[in-house]
């Protein structure tokens, strides 16, 4: 970006705006607009989270600010090795974004954006902002939906919508589409009070997430230089987890060249890598907390949770409620089915803004539809193929054309890369 004064729009502020609208006013002379329906530094993971759904990363990876890793463990109080609760992170973002309120280059519209004009942006109430450059920060796709899902009131499309979970009653049995993060999240919330019926988790693999260590191995780095395919990579990183005793310090030591690897592989390895490896590879990469992990070994011994390898064959709604669902052991009755899956593909997925940026040509898929295109230094590409040079994407939606991009520390390197001029 130039150094000129210029008005930045930055569409959505959950962590990825807030991080951008952070580095926008510190490091350029430029006025930014956040756009942001509800209040700054909610967002998917952090808004609404409950008292039990800890940060699967430990405090000392959670900092705001690149240049000081301590920020975030000494606004808690903590030591860096702890595993704070989510919505306390949700309150340091808000904090951050409160001690820029006084800077007077810095403007906040409540509103969604519906679209880009070509002097700004459009929010959904028929008004403009004007801008000259405008940052997307607008989450993750919306969740993936299995084969034939039903519309029906038992069936809860997405989890994440505000009182999805508080409306299912506590005496049915419920089963969960998916076996990651999300599903223990939702595990944990549906457990949280009284509740005798079970849950079962339902995922291809039947895989848990693994468990993080109370204390953290030094990460292992690993020589890749006589590595030319993806099934090199996997041998020898199968090797060194083998000899460091903690595979956890390996997987850890790879993850500042898993995006370099990513766009080595051609595109039948990134597709061979989705189709069998990026599943055990989540489940090793995202861990959950030790007292999570607790948590949740607990629910399973005690019958309240079952976790099942398989697929969903069909769903029928029976007139009396709740679905029947054919899963590979037969059929089964539940009371309510959440759907627990990651994020879609695009364009499906694609909300109605990103929609829009898609059917306007302002941006196209991105490798395997798991976001939007980008140049190296984050610029949407339009339909047609070319850079945009004042339209920047920061967070998930950069997902295939790099592969981490959903953590905190991707995302403040990213924002902080929006305030240095593309050379
Ligand atoms: C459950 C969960 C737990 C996680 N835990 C961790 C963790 O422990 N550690 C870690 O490093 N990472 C974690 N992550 C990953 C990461 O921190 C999040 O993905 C991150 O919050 C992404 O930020 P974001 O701003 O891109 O998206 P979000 O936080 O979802 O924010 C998007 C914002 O855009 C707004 N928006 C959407 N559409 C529009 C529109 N049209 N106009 C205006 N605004 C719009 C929304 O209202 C929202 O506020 C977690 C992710 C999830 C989902």
């Amino acid at each position: 970006m130039t150094p000129s004064v210029r008005t930045v729009a930055v569409v959505g502020g959950g962590c990825a705006g807030v991080l951008a609208t952070r580095e926008l006013l510190r490091g350029t002379g430029d006025r930014v607009v956040l756009i942001e329906p509800d209040e700054p530094g909610g967002g998917l993971a952090y808004g609404s989270a409950r008292p039990w759904h800890l940060l699967n990363s430990r405090a000392g990876a959670m900092s705001a600010d690149p240049d000081d890793p301590g920020h975030f463990a000494r606004w808690a109080g903590c030591s860096p090795g702890e595993f704070r609760p989510r919505a306390e992170y949700g309150r340091y973002l808000r904090d951050v974004f409160a001690s820029l309120a006084s800077e007077d280059r810095l403007t906040v519209r409540r509103s969604r954006a519906a679209g880009l004009s070509a002097t700004g942006v459009r929010l959904a109430d028929g008004s403009e902002v004007r801008a000259d450059g405008v940052v997307v920060a607008t989450g993750n796709p919306a969740p993936a939906q299995p084969v034939g899902r039903p519309d029906h009131p038992d069936y809860v499309a997405d989890p994440w919508a505000k009182g999805a979970l508080e409306a299912i009653p506590s005496d049915v049995p419920v089963l969960l589409v998916g076996a990651g993060l999300t599903a223990i999240d939702v595990a944990l919330t549906l457990t949280a009070s009284d509740r005798d019926a079970p849950i079962t988790a339902v995922s291809r693999r039947g895989q848990l997430p693994l468990t993080h260590t109370e204390v953290a191995a030094p990460p292992v780095g690993l020589a890749l230089d006589d590595c030319t395919t993806l099934r090199d990579i996997v041998r020898a990183v199968r090797a060194e987890a083998a000899r460091a005793g903690d595979w956890r310090a390996v997987v850890d030591g790879l993850r500042p060249y898993l995006d370099e690897m990513w766009t080595a592989f051609t595109p039948d390895e990134q597709d061979a890598f989705l189709r069998h490896l990026a599943r055990p590879w989540e489940c090793h990469r995202h861990r959950m907390a030790p007292s999570v992990g607790a948590r949740v070994a607990s629910l399973r011994q005690d019958g309240r949770l079952e976790v099942r390898a398989g697929g969903i064959r069909s769903m029928t709604a029976p007139p009396a409620g709740g679905l029947l669902v054919e899963l590979e052991a037969g059929v089964q009755w539940f009371g309510a089915v959440v759907n627990c899956a990651g994020p879609g593909r695009l364009p499906a997925a694609a909300g109605s803004f990103v929609g829009s940026l898609l059917e306007a040509g302002q941006a196209r898929v991105g490798p395997h539809g798991l976001g939007l295109d980008i140049d190296p230094a984050g610029r949407l590409i339009s339909a047609g193929g070319r850079v945009q040079p004042d339209r920047w994407l920061i967070g998930p939606l950069r997902r295939g054309a790099k592969w981490e991009t959903t953590a905190v520390p991707e995302i403040r390197s990213q924002a902080r890369g929006l305030a240095i001029p593309v050379g």
